[in-house]
């Protein structure tokens, strides 16, 4: 079946959703593919709690339908019960609850391939479907961009800690953490509690502080608020002042039982262990997203090898925008958190309408 569409959102995160709220409030048709809160609902540790608070780790619409004091509210609870971190498992009951309200629903697939078709985009859905798109915003998040260092790749098995469901079901293995954050901290709590013998490798000592970046408090908010002003500075400057003045960070909370831990500052023999969970993060590149065509991927003009974009999220390719952490090194580092969202659907949708 071949389906069009003035718009195709890709990916149906935070950032993909959001822009859908934003373009069904404009009557903007729009065609939205990707599965529903993957990350949350299949990616996450079931103990894990949110770094960002509930306040700003909302799905955005202009109707503001999605705040946690409605979510309260329906739940006859106090939103006092959610100042400290909250709970994943409570904010998948808040997700459940936003999806029971979207006023579209997202096919539940993936796209195989995209490319150029003259003016347009032709995209092969998962099903065999085709979609022919004028326009096609890519908002696909983190899955395609799972770093793993190449000394780890030579272990039979290695699971990056975004496979947080395979990490979940180790019981009775010798298992090595890699990785000096905040998903290092939780893969080695989570295996710990199920009775493995775990060993953590981490080249740099923890650094614990609440942000997940290490900066003043005031000045990460900051920063987190005005992704418009910092697209009109040079990405150079974003990105060498970030990456200079700040670190990756864990939550205090796991101070205590990772202070007593042996931690290796060298890798130990890999092979010396049943698995090796790395937790060592996400590297954002162009040529990850491998569902697009290679002609397409091509014509798109980068910095540092992630989409060049301008302050409607456009790249170089006209019609193509990208969202999320891939635009972090213009807007700042809101692109990699829930409170960027927001920013981007209400900007896109207005250059898309
Ligand atoms: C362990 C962990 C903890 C985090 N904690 C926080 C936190 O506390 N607060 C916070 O604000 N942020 C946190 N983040 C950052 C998180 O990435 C963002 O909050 C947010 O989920 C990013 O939204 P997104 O829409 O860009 O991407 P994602 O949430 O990654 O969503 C990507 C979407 O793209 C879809 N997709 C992927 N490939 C395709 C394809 N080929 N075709 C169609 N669809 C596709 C997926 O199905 C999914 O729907 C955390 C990240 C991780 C990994």
């Amino acid at each position: 079946m071949v389906k069009k569409t003035p718009v195709l959102i890709i990916g149906a995160g935070p950032y993909g959703l959001s822009l859908g709220h934003f373009l069904h409030a404009r009557q903007t048709p729009f065609l939205l593919v990707g599965k529903t809160m993957e990350l949350w609902r299949n990616h996450t540790f079931d103990s894990m709690k949110l770094r960002s608070d509930y306040a700003t780790s909302i799905l955005h619409d202009p109707y503001r339908r999605y705040s946690f004091e409605r979510f309260a509210r329906v739940w006859g609870t106090s939103l006092h019960r959610w100042r400290g971190r909250l709970p994943v498992t409570v904010f998948r009951q808040y997700i459940d609850w936003c999806e029971r309200q979207f006023p579209f629903r997202p096919e539940e697939q993936y796209v195989m391939s995209l490319q150029q078709a003259g003016p347009r985009f032709r995209a092969r859905l998962q099903n065999g479907d085709e979609v022919v798109a004028d326009r096609v915003v890519v908002a696909t998040g983190i899955a395609h961009h799972l770093h793993l260092p190449p000394e780890l790749s030579v272990h039979p098995r290695v699971i990056h800690s975004y496979h947080s469901t395979s990490i979940q079901a180790l019981q009775n293995c010798r298992v090595l953490v890699v990785g000096a954050g905040q998903s290092a901290a939780e893969s080695l709590a989570v295996l710990q509690n199920q009775g493995n013998q775990v060993e953590w490798y981490a080249r740099t000592p923890p650094v614990f502080y609440s942000e997940p970046l290490n900066l003043p408090k005031p000045l990460f908010d900051l920063i987190l608020r005005l992704p418009g002003m910092l697209h009109r500075l040079p990405p150079r400057w974003v990105h060498t002042g970030l990456n200079r003045f700040s670190a990756t960070t864990i939550t205090p909370d796991f101070r205590t039982a990772l202070t007593g831990m042996k931690r290796h500052t060298l890798c130990p023999p890999v092979n010396d262990f049943d698995v090796v969970v790395a937790a060592t993060g996400y590297r954002y590149r162009l040529e990850d997203q491998s569902y697009l065509h290679s002609s397409l991927r091509r014509k798109i003009r980068t910095y540092s090898g992630l989409p060049l974009v301008n302050q409607y999220f456009a790249s170089s390719v006209p019609g193509l925008h990208f969202l999320g952490a891939m635009t972090e090194p213009f807007f700042g580092p809101s692109m990699k958190f829930m409170i960027g969202s927001g920013y981007a659907a209400r900007v896109l949708s207005h250059a898309l309408a």
